[in-house]
């Protein structure tokens, strides 16, 4: 009974492995269907796919002005707390008191990546940026401001 299931496991084990050696060899022939990236070799031109998610950014136009009205929607849907949406009051032109963004606070370190809070934004003030390389020695870095230091909310965004 022993020696039967030894010599089964035996043969099952190089079954096994020429399944293994089958598929290696298919790609020896088929270059160019591999999608596995020789990182960091290929740096220069490394191509991301369409789907890939690094992290959530805001982002502004060449005069320093975003989408973002500091509704808060994507602080609500954020499942873990990633994000903080601080808002003061600006005074318009014709003295009266509105909301805006002070701050929008993004903890990478948290993010899942999930996208709930880029699909809650209704102005599309905040998408998904494809950066990665997030590793630091001090995880306060790991906190962004998305919104860039004097930074103004685009004309006619409500
Ligand atoms: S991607 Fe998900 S986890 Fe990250 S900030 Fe948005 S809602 Fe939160
Ligand atoms: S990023 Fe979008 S959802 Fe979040 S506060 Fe700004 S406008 Fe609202």
């Amino acid at each position: 009974m022993f020696i039967t299931n030894y010599i089964k496991d035996v043969f099952g084990a190089l079954k096994s492995l020429a399944v293994g050696l089958k598929r290696t060899g298919y790609y020896f022939t088929h270059h160019k269907e591999i999608i596995t990236e020789q990182y960091p070799d290929n740096r220069d031109t490394l191509v991301m796919a369409d789907r890939f998610k690094g992290e959530v950014v805001m982002p502004h136009n060449e005069n320093n002005e975003h989408k973002c009205t500091g509704c808060t929607a994507c602080e609500l849907a954020c499942p873990n707390a990633t994000i903080k949406v601080i808002t003061k009051f600006d005074i318009t032109p014709e003295g009266k008191k509105k909301k805006a963004i002070d701050k929008l606070v993004y903890h990478l370190e948290l993010c899942t990546m999930c996208n709930l809070c880029v699909v809650a934004c209704p102005s599309d003030a905040i998408v998904m940026a494809q950066t990665f390389e997030h590793s630091v020695y001090d995880r306060s870095e790991l906190t962004k401001v998305l919104n860039k230091p004097d930074s103004k909310i685009m004309e006619g965004i409500e």
